[in-house]
């Protein structure tokens, strides 16, 4: 027993990542991020943006476009279909927000 218990269902915890019986997740599990999930609820890291729930339920590694919310592989940079940038092109850094025109971190155009 390790005595910890999940903040939100008060369930016994059986791993550092995730609750497994309300799915809420405290680290990302995608190996080598591993980021802490602060945000109660969050349905993807916000590191490297990995989509949790069919992480959870099938291992898939899917991250969700935030401008047009189709699922598609983590190693994208780039949205297949609405041409979002995920991640920068030049320096990898992850864009914050769907309306910005420049890298905020190395200034690459991202249209
Ligand atoms: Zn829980
Ligand atoms: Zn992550
Ligand atoms: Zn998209
Ligand atoms: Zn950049």
């Amino acid at each position: 027993m390790t005595g910890k218990t999940c903040p939100n269902c008060k369930a016994e915890l059986k791993g550092k990542y995730w609750c497994s019986h309300c799915k809420a997740v405290f680290k990302c599990p995608l190996p080598g991020c591993e980021t802490d999930i602060t945000k109660p609820g969050a349905k993807d890291c916000p590191r490297c943006g990995l989509f949790f729930e069919d992480y959870l339920s099938q291992r898939k590694m899917y991250r969700c476009c935030p401008k047009c919310k189709k699922k598609q592989g983590l190693s994208e940079q780039q949205c297949r279909s609405c041409r979002h940038w995920f991640n920068c092109p030049t320096c990898g850094d992850k864009i914050p927000a769907n309306t910005l025109l420049t890298c905020p971190r190395c200034g690459t155009g991202l249209r």
